[in-house]
């Protein structure tokens, strides 16, 4: 497997991510940007997220605002309970995250919402000292990782959402209404979130600004087995991890074994997996994990994440919550707005619940490079096997040599190309330096461009995992980049 720290050098060489700020010295931790070549793959995870779950499934997707008003977290939770346990060495003041702290000394795993006296217990118990110094730790706090904003000229208190789902829950009642919408009702929501992390770390996994794909699924608590969609999946098969046992099953027989508690959840972890089987990733190392009562986020009654085996351990990329009706009704609580509806299908008033994939983007991108990266030692080269359509360019023409005649023909077949296709045009050095290049970044097709070209029309089509070469008439290429396309 390769490493952690070979997939972040590619990263900064070619461009995909490199830290923030970066030329100068006050540059937090846990920000990172994304070069040309990694937003595109950004970009394209998210057309395919686009239309493997939301087209897929007829989901509607919103839009909706970075900060939100101190209410909105007020009735979340978020102010009171989204917090990491944080210690503080009594002398030279380093600052810590409890349970990592633990968890990398003792191997020991810290449950997210263990009370804080516990965590003392279990620092003495060890005779867990401050890794610099040496010296004691001051008793255990909890530290809120809300980021605050002051608004307009008054300051007025405000905070950056540390999820995106709370205006998918705010906006409910009115995106249900406008769309004419029948339960169970997924909305989807693109954005970035902030979350003050005590301790930012490894680029892209755990970052303080980051971007998630959510899904909420508002549903009828009475109806969570009138799914008929579920014949569609009910032969996916899932590894599930239930603390005890890990089963491999079809979703039908997990359903029949009560491993997942009803159809509605079992088609959601179905549909989240057949999309990520088109990223990439190797699917035999993922796994549904369901969470125990401590691990749970404190909003959720049901949880499973979705976790993918990387060199640095267990990725948990998506977080799959039954949240049920916890947010509907604590927005109702303290706004005073009614939130219940009409299910036009059973003509009951119901406060709908609601289950959710709280998907990482970035995590899933640096998992989608690690599993597409490859060494292949007896051609001295480096290949990222991207699939064509996360791929951050599909091709690139290149004229075998520089020669006008050539360069004339490679840039028309450049020029018509690139406005229906991400296409790259290099008309300088050695042929097998550029093929290099282009393999690195994980660009599927090379056209080449030589002296057959100009007596017939044809240029040679290589293929970046195979190597090999073929001949095709110059007008075929639109509909043969078309077909690679297709997921
Ligand atoms: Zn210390």
């Amino acid at each position: 497997m390769v490493s952690y720290d070979r997939i972040v050098k590619l990263s900064l060489e070619r461009g995909f991510y490199f830290p923030s700020s970066e030329i100068y010295s006050d540059s937090p931790a846990g920000f990172w940007e994304y070069g040309p070549n990694g937003n595109n793959i950004k970009n394209k995870f998210i057309e395919l997220w686009r239309r493997e779950l939301v087209r897929r499934d007829d989901m509607v997707e919103i839009d909706g605002s970075q900060i939100m008003s101190k209410n909105v977290f007020i009735a979340s939770g978020h102010l009171d309970n989204f917090s990491d346990p944080l210690i503080l060495c009594s002398k030279c003041k380093s600052v810590l995250r409890a349970d990592k702290f633990i968890l990398e000394k003792e191997g020991i795993n810290v449950p997210e919402r263990i009370p804080i006296n516990e965590v003392d217990r279990i620092l003495n118990q060890y005779n867990l000292k401050c890794p610099k110094c040496g010296s004691s730790f001051q008793k255990t706090e909890r530290f809120n990782m809300m980021f605050k904003v002051g608004i307009g000229p008054n300051n007025d208190e405000a905070y950056l959402r540390p999820e995106t789902c709370q205006a998918i829950f705010v906006d409910f009642p009115r995106i249900f209404k406008i769309m004419r919408g029948k339960l169970p009702f997924p909305i989807a929501q693109v954005g970035k979130s902030f979350r003050n992390e005590i301790a930012p770390r490894q680029s892209l996994l755990r970052l303080r600004e980051f971007y998630q794909a959510e899904i909420e699924i508002f549903c009828n608590p009475n109806q969570l087995d009138a799914i008929p969609k579920f014949d569609e999946i009910q032969d996916t098969i899932l590894t599930i991890d239930d603390g005890t046992i890990i089963s491999k099953v079809t979703a039908k027989e997990a359903l029949n074994r009560k491993i997942i508690p009803n159809k509605l959840i079992a088609y959601y972890l179905s549909i989240l997996y057949e999309f990520y089987e088109k990223t990439g990733i190797d699917m035999n190392q993922t796994r549904f994990r369901k969470l125990s009562e401590q691990e749970k986020a404190f909003y959720a009654t049901i949880a499973f994440d979705f976790e993918l085996k990387t060199s640095v351990g267990w990725l948990e990329l998506v977080a799959c919550n039954y949240r049920s009706n916890y947010d509907l009704s604590q927005h109702s609580k303290i706004s005073k707005e009614k939130m219940e509806i009409m299910d036009p299908v059973t003509n009951e008033k119901v406060l709908p619940h609601v289950f959710e994939l709280s998907l990482g983007i970035d995590r899933s991108i640096y998992s989608i490079l690690e599993h597409c990266f490859a060494e292949d030692h007896e051609n001295n080269r480096v290949v990222l096997k991207l699939k064509p359509y996360l791929a951050p360019l599909l091709a690139a023409i290149l004229p075998l040599v520089k020669k006008p005649e050539l360069e004339e023909i490679a840039k028309n077949i450049y020029y018509d190309l690139k406005k229906d296709f991400d296409m790259y045009y290099d008309g300088s050095g050695s042929i097998g330096r550029r093929y290099r290049r282009l393999e690195e970044i994980g660009v599927p097709f090379a056209i080449t461009v030589d002296h057959d070209t100009v007596k017939d029309s044809t240029v040679t089509i290589r293929y970046r995992d195979t190597m090999e070469q073929k001949r095709i008439q110059i007008k075929e290429l639109k509909s043969f980049f078309e077909k690679t396309l297709k997921p």
